[in-house]
């Protein structure tokens, strides 16, 4: 490999905080405001033309936001027997991808739209994940050049709702820039932002049979899955799914064939009690309640030392009394909704649980209409009472003695998870102590523990957040080549 890393930059972003670029971005998002938009599977092969299913912005039942057809099991096989790995020279294959990074830079206003119709989306969120996406096409393009063995062939790529154009783009642009073939399926939520997204690549110049859609549920997925000729499967979505996968692929695929996968998380901070308390309750607040709790790296269990908590939580409920829940499209909105009403009644039962039995902290107040829940502060008595991922905007609130602390890394380790940790501390030597000790992918210190940069920062969790390599790092792209085990790389 080379000994630098080649040249490349990340996306510039947008400037959200100068008042003149703010005025061109909302109009630009404005202009699609209404507009509707279609998707179907985009396939090498024919496809039959269906009346598509009409699909509702989780924010707003009457916000109609398009039309999607979703791949039949037929599709499947269509994609299947059309796809083709992309031989190219290294140079070309670069360059497009890089083409499609200023497609997707050009076309701001749509996706920003669609982001927030779609997904719900803020504008902040929508511009990080637009620049995410775009840093993997550069990231992906910039390492092609120290690759060292051949594609695996073909590549699935099954992506959740919760990034739909920032993982998704990730997953495919990887697999491409290795010289795959890719069939893709979005999260069923999100399918008309997938859909834009690959005609994007493949005006870039992705070749259709090298890049192939399948808008549909987990059965397409799970179809996908089981086929033996799929060579290397990407997935990013829970750790439940991420089992069922593993399970289809022994069954079906060749052994040793390739699963990537990026999964839930339990992820603690530790306050301590020499924290800066204004600093480590603004990135509480970051790290539990952006994107409305909706991201794998969400704090899930605060632990406060006791001597500081009485002080510290009611600083906490201040700030949380701050936070305004509602139209992701506002620019006052910290918290736009949840994804659908599926996900909408678990999290509303989940905290009514905890309301009757006496153990919210403090709630905010929660619109009426649409898929909305303000943030929740629930007591625990540590991070072993949570049964699973509560993906949505629910902190768990813990307290501990600073002699504990040990016991507290020891309860964390134990959940099995380990995707994200939080450390608020002025003591310099606990930072190493606890990087020593805890099992977990990316840690951070006196900030918040959510958003990881392409290329300096990479993102992955560790047993069951994951099975690396981490994402937007120099060692993801040569395992979806036939390079032996990740091990071989270190
Ligand atoms: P999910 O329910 O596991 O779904 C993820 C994807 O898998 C979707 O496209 C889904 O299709 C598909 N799928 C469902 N069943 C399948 C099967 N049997 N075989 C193959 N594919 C199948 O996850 P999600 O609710 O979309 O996303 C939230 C989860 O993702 C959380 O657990 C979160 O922590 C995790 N996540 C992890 C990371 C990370 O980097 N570690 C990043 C983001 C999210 P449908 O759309 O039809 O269900």
């Amino acid at each position: 490999p080379a000994l630098f890393a080649p040249e490349r930059r990340n996306s510039r972003g947008w400037d959200l905080a100068h008042g003149p670029h703010l005025a061109r971005i909302d109009e630009a998002r404005t202009a699609q405001r209404t507009a509707h938009v279609n998707a179907a599977p985009l396939l090498a092969g024919p496809v039959r033309a269906e009346p598509g299913q009409p699909r509702h912005s989780p924010s707003d039942p009457k916000d109609l936001v398009g039309w999607v057809q979703d791949a039949s099991l037929r599709d499947v096989g269509t994609a299947l027997a059309h796809a083709r790995p992309w031989n190219i020279p290294e140079t070309r294959c670069a360059e497009i991808l890089r083409q499609a990074a200023d497609l997707y830079e050009a076309h701001f206003g749509e996706i920003f739209a669609l982001l927030a119709r779609e997904a719900g989306k803020t504008l902040p969120d929508a511009v990080g994940e637009l620049r995410e996406a775009v840093d993997f096409l550069r990231y992906y393009a910039s390492r092609i050049e120290t690759l060292d063995a051949p594609a695996r062939g073909l590549f699935v790529c099954i992506s959740p709702w919760n990034f739909p154009l920032a993982i998704f783009t990730g997953q495919i642009a990887a697999a491409l820039a290795a010289g795959n073939a890719v069939i893709a399926k979005p999260a069923e939520q999100t399918p008309l932002i997938a859909h834009l997204a690959v005609r994007l690549l493949h005006e870039a110049g992705v070749p259709p049979e090298c890049l192939q859609l399948l808008p549909g549920d987990g059965q397409i997925g799970a179809r996908l899955t089981s086929d033996p000729r799929v060579t290397g499967v990407a997935f990013t979505g829970s750790t439940e799914t991420a089992r069922l996968i593993q399970r289809a692929m022994a069954e079906h695929m060749a052994p040793g064939t390739p699963l990537i996968a990026e999964t839930g998380g339990l992820n603690a901070m530790i306050v301590d009690s020499t924290a800066l308390p204004e600093q480590a309750v603004r990135d509480v607040i970051a790290s539990a309640f952006q994107s409305a709790g909706q991201r794998c790296s969400a704090l899930r269990c605060l632990y406060v030392q006791e001597d500081i908590a009485p002080g510290f939580l009611e600083m906490l409920k201040g700030a949380m009394a701050e936070l305004r829940v509602g139209d992701p499209w506002a620019l006052s909105t910290d918290l736009g909704p949840l994804i659908d009403a599926e996900a909408h009644a678990g999290i509303a039962t989940y905290v009514a649980a905890a309301r009757a039995e006496g153990r919210v902290i403090w709630e905010g107040k929660t619109p009426r209409e649409g898929h909305f829940q303000a943030p929740v502060a629930i007591r625990v008595a540590g991070i072993e009472a949570i049964e699973r991922e509560v993906f949505g905007p629910v902190l768990h609130v813990a307290t501990f003695a600073g002699a504990d602390l040990d016991r507290v890394i020891a309860a964390i380790n134990a959940t099995g998870y380990g995707l994200t940790f939080g450390l608020h501390s002025r003591i310099d030597d606990r930072v190493q102590h606890l990087a020593d000790r805890l099992c977990v992918g990316n840690l951070y210190v006196n900030r918040n523990q959510i958003g990881a940069v392409v290329g300096s920062q990479p993102f992955g969790g560790e047993g069951l957040s994951g099975t690396g390599p981490k994402a937007g790092g120099p060692h993801y792209l040569p395992r979806f080549t036939e390079r032996a085990a990740p091990e071989a790389l270190s």
